[in-house]
């Protein structure tokens, strides 16, 4: 035995079980590291409930060795507890990485997918270096993750690199301890690694220099499909206007943004403002796409991001990335993906953009197991404000305030992601989408099944929406579970961003979104709810209004403005700020809202972001879900203060007389930027007087912003700042968008409440 310190201290040996994020991080090597320092012995293994450590030392030296543990882990790890068990010593010799254990319950963290580090770039750059211009280089602080795990524990076998027999040189860093790729499951060099190749649209192949003959295409204005971690992305020349015109056209994407891809950080600020707080998003390890303002005079190309005065930007996180770029920059990169559909992962799928989008392909023959796009996130204030969670994120657990069996969450039916606990661990998925698309449909289906086997959980109730039509809720009565839980679209909502931020008592929980089926039978989108985890009372909400067809107004704002004009004010009116909609369509639409045939009534308050859209001309149809808002907040002065009226009458939210003050505004010839602003602020304000009256029935001061409306980061900004001068303490979301991706834990975190 080996007393090191030489004292007459006992010697104990402990095992210590490591919880988190710390395998494919560099954990083991930094214990060994740490360990031979301490002149510990003993070994370390990864097993699938975490990181296992024996150490036989002194009381002193393991707590020595636990505090280092704790303080200096690698930098993507994350520790989440600690537990230790003492033994007598066993009289180790030596410290040893181990073989690991694939039995027992399944905890350990799979991490998400890692951006290049500085480490890595410089091997792909310097010309000195064996991995000089090799794509697919990475080491225990940077890669791809949870796109190549097939399974844990997290070794080389269970990742879709298990095809590719390292090399000497390589095999010889993985097995050293002091080498930066020691244990990087993904370690491969060009000699015995994935390999890029030019794919043209006949099937002919170019091995010769394939970034060189992308980069060329590129130049040329073509469309490349470009395999990257999650999936393919399409990309162009971002300051071509005919090339962005034509993949808009073929990806049937007219109008939503498209992300940009900037070499460097130099580069995107001489196209967008930045700020320390974005930049250090960007630069972070999960480098998601960030929504930055658009600097003027900027060279990209106006097509790219037509609705807005915003670019999505980001970084290579690849070295296939870095290496593309330094070739060519800035490129639009968006989801290889036709419409609505899940993004194109493997070869088998790639005829489907190849083709009909891309003119020609880079490919690679590694695989990718699961898909994820690219996430997308603004700064606001001090927090990040997700529009998609994905890559780089998941499927890192959010912790939730209680505990309980292993639960489901199916989601909504747009931006669909779906949700899975255990104990108080919540994993949300990778965005799915649009669940009425079917493939999207069949992907979620086995999504669920893959990151159930892939974390060992079987769920044991299984929560979904009221809404009878939703395929998620359908998924979830239709599969013999032993228990259901339906939980209410935006009591779901504002459970979530409660489940976020820890709040279990009580709040005021303000949902503003498109649409979610009311227990009443009704459509609601503008509520105002009491709720806690288990339960909720539907307090207030915006006035109603007929929704003329039902899902089809969704698409064309202009029938909600011809509801609200009905209403507040006139035919004459209606007709005049509505040429768009023809006198048979007119007359059949009129019927339809007095008779309220086919017209459900609604509370909605993205209706009348798009009611007041398509009155101000801003936008009367849609091509994408949100787009009226999007233009309208677009279009704001944000220096008006002023606002309109509105009533607050009873259970009503009434924004009538705002209606009928824009159309006298629309007659005087106001400027819509003006009016935009001022609509905005009303609807703040409106925000803060219903919180008001509720506060003083209730005595409460605690208020969740959730719903989709409030990805409007204008609106959000200027209900928060209202209702802090209130004197109320505001939450929103910073962990999970405000649209339908938060849906699923929030009804994960109903069901558990509740069965606890
Ligand atoms: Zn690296
Ligand atoms: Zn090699
Ligand atoms: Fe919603």
């Amino acid at each position: 035995m080996n007393g090191s310190n030489g004292s007459l201290e006992t010697i104990s040996c402990i095992r210590l079980l490591i919880k988190g994020a710390v395998q494919g991080v560099g954990f083991r090597p930094f214990v060994y590291r740490l360990a031979v320092e301490l002149k510990l012995n003993g070994n370390v293994r990864n097993s699938p409930g975490g990181v296992v450590v024996e150490i036989e030392g002194t009381t002193g030296q393991t707590a020595e060795f636990i505090r280092r543990c704790e303080t200096e882990a690698p930098p993507n790890a994350s520790i989440h507890s600690i537990s230790r068990l003492e033994f007598d010593p066993v009289g180790y010799d030596h410290f040893e990485i181990i073989e690991s254990e694939s039995d027992g319950f399944r905890t350990a963290l799979i991490l998400p997918d890692i951006a290049t580090c500085k480490d890595c770039i410089n091997d792909i750059t310097n010309a000195a270096d064996r991995r000089h211009g090799y794509p697919f280089t990475n080491c225990t602080n940077c890669g791809p993750r949870f796109s190549i795990i097939e399974g844990i524990p997290y070794d080389r076998p269970k990742t879709s690199m298990k095809k590719f027999d390292m090399c000497d040189r390589c095999s010889d860093e993985y097995g050293n301890v002091e080498d930066r790729r020691f244990h990087a499951q993904p370690n491969a060099c060009a000699k015995c690694g994935p390999g890029i190749t030019f794919l043209h649209t006949d099937g002919q192949e170019t091995r010769e220099a394939p970034l060189a003959c992308a980069a060329e295409q590129l130049r040329c204005g073509r469309i490349m499909a470009i395999k990257g971690l999650g999936g393919y992305h399409l990309c162009c020349d971002a300051t071509n206007d005919d090339a962005i015109d034509r993949l808009r056209a073929r990806k049937n994407r007219p109008a939503k943004a498209l992300a940009v891809m900037f070499r460097d950080i130099a580069e995107i600020e001489l196209d967008c403002i930045l700020s320390d707080a974005e930049r250090k998003e960007l630069e972070s390890p999960a480098c998601p796409i960030t929504v930055l303002h658009a600097k003027e005079g900027g060279k990209l190309s106006p097509l790219i991001a037509p609705d807005t005065n915003d670019i999505g930007a980001f970084l290579p996180y690849t070295p296939l990335h870095h290496l593309l770029l330094s070739k060519i920059s800035p490129l639009v990169m968006t989801s290889g993906n036709l419409a609505d559909e899940p993004i194109v992962s493997d070869e088998r799928e790639l005829s489907r953009i190849l083709g009909p989008i891309a003119d020609a392909a880079v490919v690679h023959d590694r695989p990718i197991a699961r898909k994820c796009d690219d996430s997308v996130l603004r700064v606001f204030g001090s927090q990040r404000l997700f529009i998609r969670r994905s890559r780089g994120y998941v499927p890192s657990c959010i912790k939730l305030p209680m505990s309980g069996p292993v639960v489901l969450g199916c989601g909504a039916e747009l931006k669909n992601s779906f949700c899975l606990t255990r104990d108080n661990m919540a994993f949300v998925s990778q965005h799915i989408g649009d669940l009425s698309d079917h493939k999207s449909y069949e992907f979620f289906k086995r999504e669920i099944e893959d990151l159930s086997t892939l974390f060992d959980l079987a769920p044991t109730v299984v929560a979904h929406d009221l809404h009878p039509d939703y395929l998620s809720t359908r998924y979830a009565l239709e599969n013999d579970f032993e228990n259901t839980v339906a939980v209410q679209h935006h009591h779901a909502h504002i459970a979530a961003c409660m489940a976020e931020h820890g709040l279990l008592d009580k709040v005021i929980g303000v949902a503003f979104d498109g649409m979610g089926l009311g227990d009443d039978g009704t459509l609601w989108g503008g509520e105002f709810l009491v709720a806690d985890l288990v339960g909720y009372e539907r307090i207030r909400h915006l006035k109603k209004y007929a929704q003329p067809g039902g899902d089809q107004a969704t698409a064309s704002p202009e029938r909600m403005a011809l509801s609200y004009l009905l209403t507040e004010s006139d035919y004459a009116t209606a007709k005049r700020l509505l040429p768009g909609i023809d006198e048979n369509e007119l007359a059949t639409l009129c019927q339809m809202i007095t008779n309220g045939f086919r017209s459900p009534l609604t509370s909605s308050a993205g209706r009348l972001f798009d009611a007041v859209s398509a009155m101000l001309g801003v936008c009367r149809r849609t091509s994408y879900e949100g787009q009226a808002a999007i233009r309208l907040q677009a279009v704001a002065n944000r220096r008006v203060t002023e606002l309109y009226d509105f009533n607050l009458d009873g259970e009503a939210l009434d924004f009538g007389p705002m209606i009928r003050e824009i159309v006298l505004d629309i007659a005087d010839g106001t400027g819509i930027d003006r009016i935009s602003a001022m609509f905005h602020n009303t609807v703040a304000a409106g925000i803060g007087e219903a919180c008001e009256s509720i506060a003083a029935e209730r005595n409460m001061k605690q208020v969740i912003l959730s719903g989709g409306v409030f990805q409007n980061e204008f609106l959000l900004g200027l209900a928060s700042e209202r209702l802090r001068q209130q004197g109320f303490e505001v939450y929103s979301h910073f962990l999970l968008p405000p649209n339908d991706a938060c849906i699923a834990m929030g009804q994960a975190a109903v069901a558990l409440a509740r069965t606890t």
